[in-house]
């Protein structure tokens, strides 16, 4: 792993005032505010076994002393550089707080989503680790007084988990490292509190740190044998585990089919190798369930189930880093930062619900965490499982081409039929509705059996607010927003109209600013507007709201789905935050209340995702023991999704699909990479964009395919004007490259920002 530089004679006649020994070891290292780049050091021999790669060291940089991370150990060296490198001055924690296939994680990054290393690092190592400055403590745990039978018992009895870790401490001879307990704090500061434990905590030695196994107990079992398909999927999964090389497996199963509980025993087959894992989710803070789930099922196998996200303090997010660096905790869930995490032996990585769009960063770097799963497990031997009920049609074709191996689940648990699909056709609906137009007379009947049933329902509308915008039927005027191209939008509560884009507040009008009509009027729907006609439907019925607006006030969310489980609720209303992964089995009827409306936006994609909003929210209707309905209300009853969808035809949706991706070179039949212009002079922004196409074109002739330059569809946010040129290739890198390179020569002029994103997912 290490390599030494022989310096020559010629060295020390060059430069005799520094002579360079022979046999002295020089480390590349990437200070934090360095600029991104990296730099050569000497290791002082004390530390020339101790150090290794993904290391944090600090290193003289001009005057300061700055923080950095050993990037490398180069094979060669040149002599100026040798004889005026400066030596590391120490080691902040004796261990890498990288993984070892992370430094190539990392340059993988910056090439391919061209950004810099310095935007690269700031990602993948969160930013009270990059300070360094907390000191690494340890806590142990031993028994005040010997094992009492009777202290045990009694204990069993009122808390369960306190009398396990009770026992356990009385089975150790000596103190026990309480990171490598499979305990919560929760548990064991009871015991603490209680008396019965004593705890003490003092600083991790920096010079030696041993690995201390943690006792395993008896195996936990689920309250269930896998069926058959589960099975199979686990077996083949199980296979390539043990093959110990990399392959990637799409987990196709439908809703409700038992797909977690396949990823349950996967990770416990590499817990069990002394193996680590981890389990992307779209956002943790929408999972509690499943995290509930893993904690309970994993237990028992002798380590800490971590989960990562936002609200986390800092102090935890350190200790959790930590225990990953060090191989203490073995299992992290997370939304998409969590593929980052430092895992020692890193076996599985699991991306549920992989076709989410929130997997891909929305800003510098903007990386994909799930081709970044697929990315890292080929880096490092590693099984990838994506798993979804509708695969996004790039990994679909993955695995139609056998880059993946799928592995199907076509039956829900217990076999239960998945729900039946009924179209209302509003083009023809609308004629006979009187007053409100958001509800169908089927959907009204359906909702009013489910209310007389004593079931449940959610509805589904993805758009929030009251009314869509405000319109002068005069004029017409609409309403929007002074810094974006976007109508306002009412919001009834409290009379104001709001930009969805950019949080703009102000009063609501009566009158038109234009012609000074009385007539405005307010068009279209939201879900406030659908909650009022539903109330003044079903006076009885308790109705509850769950959108972005519900969303801020913290807890509510939690709260609400609570509530919707213990029966408080008859019927749950909400944009698409409500269509992911929720499990209620007392949910008969899943309604959506305009399919059109992703649909009908200017994205390749917009087929794609009203086919996965609709098989998703079909998903959770019928969960238990009772048959489900949905019903789908739109004004375009044939579009393609909008039929797959009803027939729960994936494969016949991905076929028709895949084909007009192939006609229009969208992928998976090439990459996209979206560069997008921003200014606040609109001039300025088009003369620059087409001299920039100029310059490519001129500079690297056949470099690719364009599509664009064109506004954006949103051509304000903000008060910046916008513009996007998409490169169409086959091959990525060489691309980016290429840009990269020309974008750094381009003189581009003051007030106008450009940035790259590969692979884009947002072309609006
Ligand atoms: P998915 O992740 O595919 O949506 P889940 O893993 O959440 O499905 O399973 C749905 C429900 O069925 C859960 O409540 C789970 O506990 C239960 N379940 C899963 N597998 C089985 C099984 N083999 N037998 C009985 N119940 C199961
Ligand atoms: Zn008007
Ligand atoms: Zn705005």
């Amino acid at each position: 792993m290490f390599f030494f530089l022989m310096a020559d004679n010629r060295q020390a006649e060059l430069f005799p005032e520094i002579p360079v020994p022979a046999g002295t070891l020089f480390a590349s290292v990437l200070p934090f505010d360095g600029g991104g780049n990296a730099y050569t050091y000497r290791v002082p021999e004390a530390m020339a076994v101790s150090l290794s790669a993904g290391m944090l060291v600090r290193v003289p940089l001009g005057r300061r002393k700055v923080l950095g991370i050993v990037w490398d150990f180069p094979a060669a060296c040149e002599e100026a550089i040798a004889a005026r490198a400066k030596a590391i001055l120490e080691f902040l924690y004796p261990f890498p707080v990288l993984a070892a296939d992370e430094i190539d994680l990392c340059r993988w990054l910056s090439a391919y989503y061209a950004c810099s290393l310095n935007s690269v690092i700031n990602t993948v190592i969160p930013l009270v680790v990059r300070e360094g400055v907390r000191p690494l403590l340890e806590h142990r745990l031993s028994l005040v007084a010997p094992f009492e039978t009777e202290v045990f018992e009694k204990l069993s009895r009122r808390a369960k988990k306190q009398a396990e870790l009770y026992r356990r401490l009385a089975q150790s001879p000596e103190a026990v490292l309480r990171n490598t307990l499979p305990y919560s704090a929760v548990v064991v500061n009871a015991l603490v509190k209680s008396g019965l434990v004593r705890q003490e905590t003092a600083p991790v030695s920096r010079v030696a740190y041993a690995d201390s196994l943690a006792g395993t107990r008896e195996r936990g079992k689920a309250a269930f044998d896998l069926n058959e398909e589960q099975r199979s999927a686990l077996a083949a999964i199980a296979t390539s585990l043990d093959e110990r090389v990399y392959r990637t497996h799409l987990l196709f199963g439908v809703t409700g089919s038992g797909k977690t509980e396949v990823y349950i025993e996967a990770i416990r087959k590499v817990l069990a190798e002394g193996g680590s894992a981890i389990f992307l989710v779209p956002e943790v803070a929408l999972t509690p369930q499943t995290v509930e789930r893993l904690r309970s099922r994993l237990d028992d196998c002798g380590t800490q189930t971590v989960v990562w996200h936002s609200h986390l303090s800092s102090g935890e997010r350190f200790d959790a880093w930590m225990d990953m660096a060090r191989g203490n905790a073995r299992v992290l869930v997370g939304a998409r930062s969590a593929i980052f995490a430092p895992m020692k032996n890193l076996r599985l990585i699991i991306v549920d619900e992989e076709h989410e769009p929130s997997f891909k960063q929305g800003e510098t770097p903007f990386y994909h965490g799930r081709d970044l799963a697929v990315y890292r497990a080929s880096k490092c031997g590693a099984v990838c499982v994506l798993g979804s009920a509708t695969p996004s049609i790039e990994s679909f074709s993955n695995a139609l081409n056998g880059k993946y191996v799928l592995n199907r689940i076509a039956n829900r648990v217990d076999a239960h039929p998945l729900p039946q699909v009924s179209i209302v056709d509003m083009r023809r609906e609308i004629l006979n509705m009187r007053g409100q137009t958001t509800f169908s007379r089927t959907m009204l009947k359906a909702i009013r059996e489910r209310l007389d049933g004593h079931e449940q329902c959610i509805l589904f509308l993805n758009r929030r607010g009251y009314s869509r915008a405000l319109i002068c039927p005069d004029c017409g005027y609409v309403a929007t927003c002074p810094h974006c191209s976007a109508p306002l939008t009412f919001h009834r509560h409290d009379r104001t109209l709001r930009c969805h884009l950019c949080g703009y507040i102000q009063a609501a009008i009566s009158q038109c600013p234009q012609c000074k009509s009385e007539s405005i009027k307010k068009r279209g729907y939201g879900t406030q507007r659908a909650e009022e006609i539903l109330r003044d439907a079903f006076p009885q019925a308790r109705i509850r709201r769950l959108d972005g607006d519900t969303m801020s006030k913290k807890n509510e969310f939690r709260e609400i789905l609570a509530q919707f489980r213990n029966g408080d609720i008859d019927i749950l209303l909400g944009t698409q935050m409500i269509a992911k992964g929720l499990d209620f089995p007392r949910v008969t009827l899943a309604g959506i209340i305009d399919a059109d409306l992703s649909l009908h936006i200017p994205d390749f994609r917009a087929a794609e995702r009203t086919f996965q909003l609709l098989v998703q929210v079909s998903g959770r209707a019928g969960r238990g023991d009772l048959d489900g309905e949905v019903i789908v209300q739109t004004f375009t009853p044939f579009a393609a999704p909008i039929q797959y969808a009803k027939e729960g035809d994936y494969e016949g949706f991905v076929e028709e699909e895949l084909q007009k991706r192939r006609e229009f070179n969208y992928p998976p039949s090439s990459h996209l990479i979206r560069h997008l212009f921003r200014s606040e002079d609109e001039a300025l922004l088009e003369r620059t964009v087409e001299a920039w196409k100029d310059f490519v074109d001129k500079n690297a002739p056949g470099l690719c395919a364009f599509k664009g330059p064109c506004p954006c569809t949103i051509e304000k946010l903000q008060d910046f004007y916008r513009w996007h040129l998409f490169y169409v290739c086959d091959r990525v890198t060489p691309v980016v490259a290429t840009v990269s390179e020309l974008r750094s020569r381009f003189p581009w002029p003051k007030g106008v920002i450009e940035i790259i994103d590969v692979d884009a997912v947002e072309s609006m």
